[in-house]
């Protein structure tokens, strides 16, 4: 039997270890091959170019877009606001309405409230007790200013995933545009743009084993052909859409991480959700626990559960020896509200401020299963009976 490393990492979804194998593809470029993509002169140039241009590739393959369709930013919060931003400020003529849903990242929802101060109408979809978008309303919400609509395909918090392909034929067929925040499913669950009519895509490298500081923007470059307006000038690099010298290893390292998860995606899929499942059944035999989040319609890897009436500021804090995770977003940890997408859910004040998030990952092992569920079991039980409910 192998030693545990403790704290057992469970936060997959705040962020994830560099693979070593994407640390050994970035190495050579630090040192040997640092030239500037935009030295188009010298070999150094050259080489750099050829390195970005075949993570453009990777990037791209893995949600079936076309290279010249990606924009490389420094990870999804820039791409959410390109995207948001982007569009806003060339569909002007067009209108000025945006729907967007209450339980976005708050790469969305800040930037959505930022366009509102600027002049933009937001609409803020509700969800169901599940975590999911009713299609009816957003269809019915959809007016002639509308010029987008921003919806993710899984939520941060709970792993919930939304129908994106009936929300792309939903945009389409009233001449939308559909910018999809796809950070946390990309390298988890198959993305096809084409197939789910997606116009634009933000997704980040280091949610997928990649470096921290590199992202993408995808545009559909066809069918229809989606223009943006940059929001970084100087230099007109990325097709003038993202100026500034490209992140050459952390590209390199991006396009890397996006082909092993490729290659692993079925596999690593079929193992994550066992793993998860065993954790589910382990967790909620504690008695008087609840699943937050749609039980089906959900990544392989994330799990979102209520131990009220224990407060998850408490609770984690008596577990961070043991196991590393959260309580929802890492953005939103340090706050004592309670989650704004677990409310959204309609889900009590209780059980909100109650529940933790579970994410596992590539390294997540089944003996890191099984200790975390009594880990998890022996403090929940002690601090219930020391009657410590006020965190
Ligand atoms: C992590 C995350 C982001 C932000 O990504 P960064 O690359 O860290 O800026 C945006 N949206 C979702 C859903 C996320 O999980």
């Amino acid at each position: 039997m192998s030693i545990l490393s403790v704290p057992v990492y469970m936060d997959y979804s705040a962020t994830t270890p560099c693979d070593e194998r994407v640390v050994d593809a970035m190495l050579p470029y630090f040192t040997r091959f640092f030239g500037n993509t935009a030295s188009r002169i010298h070999s150094y140039g050259w080489q750099a170019e050829a390195a970005v241009e075949l993570a453009r590739e990777q990037v791209a393959q893995i949600i079936h877009a076309q290279p010249k369709e990606i924009v490389f930013t420094s990870g999804a919060t820039e791409a959410c606001n390109l995207a948001l931003r982007g569009v806003v400020e060339l569909y002007a003529v067009k209108g000025n309405h945006i729907i967007t849903t209450k339980t976005e990242h708050k790469a969305v929802l800040d930037t959505c409230k930022a366009l509102e101060k600027k002049g933009a109408i937001i609409t803020y979809l509700d969800v169901d007790a599940n975590g999911l978008i009713d299609l009816t309303a957003l269809e019915q919400s959809i007016t002639p200013s509308t010029i987008l609509v921003s919806i993710m395909l899984a939520n941060n918090e709970t792993g919930v995933v939304q129908n994106v392909a009936e929300i792309g034929k939903i945009c389409k067929q009233h001449k939308v545009l559909f910018f999809c925040d796809a950070t946390q499913a990309v390298g988890k669950i198959p993305i096809d743009v084409l197939a789910s009519e997606i116009d634009l895509l933000a997704f980040s490298s280091h949610k997928i084993y990649g470096p921290k500081g590199v992202g993408a923007l995808y545009i559909r470059s066809r069918n229809p052909r989606v223009k943006i307006a940059p929001q970084i000038t100087g230099g007109g690099h990325e097709n003038n859409l993202r100026s500034g010298t490209l992140n050459v290893t952390g590209i390199v390292g991006f396009g890397k991480a996006c082909s092993i998860c490729m290659e692993e995606l079925s596999t690593e899929q079929e193992r994550l959700t066992r793993l998860r499942d065993r954790l589910k059944d382990g967790l909620l035999q504690i008695p008087n626990t609840t699943l937050n989040g749609h039980p089906s319609q959900r990544l392989p890897n994330v799990l979102n559960i209520s131990f009220p009436p224990l407060n998850s500021g408490l609770l984690l804090s008596a577990l961070n020896k043991s196991i590393a995770l959260s309580s929802g977003s890492a953005c939103t940890s340090g706050s004592l509200d309670p989650s704004y997408v677990l409310s959204a859910m309609g889900i009590d004040d209780t059980h909100a401020r109650a529940a933790l998030r579970f994410s596992i990952g590539r390294f997540t092992t089944e003996e890191e299963i099984d200790f975390a569920i009594r880990e998890v079991n022996e403090k929940v039980t002690q601090l219930r009976n020391e009657g410590m409910f006020i965190g």
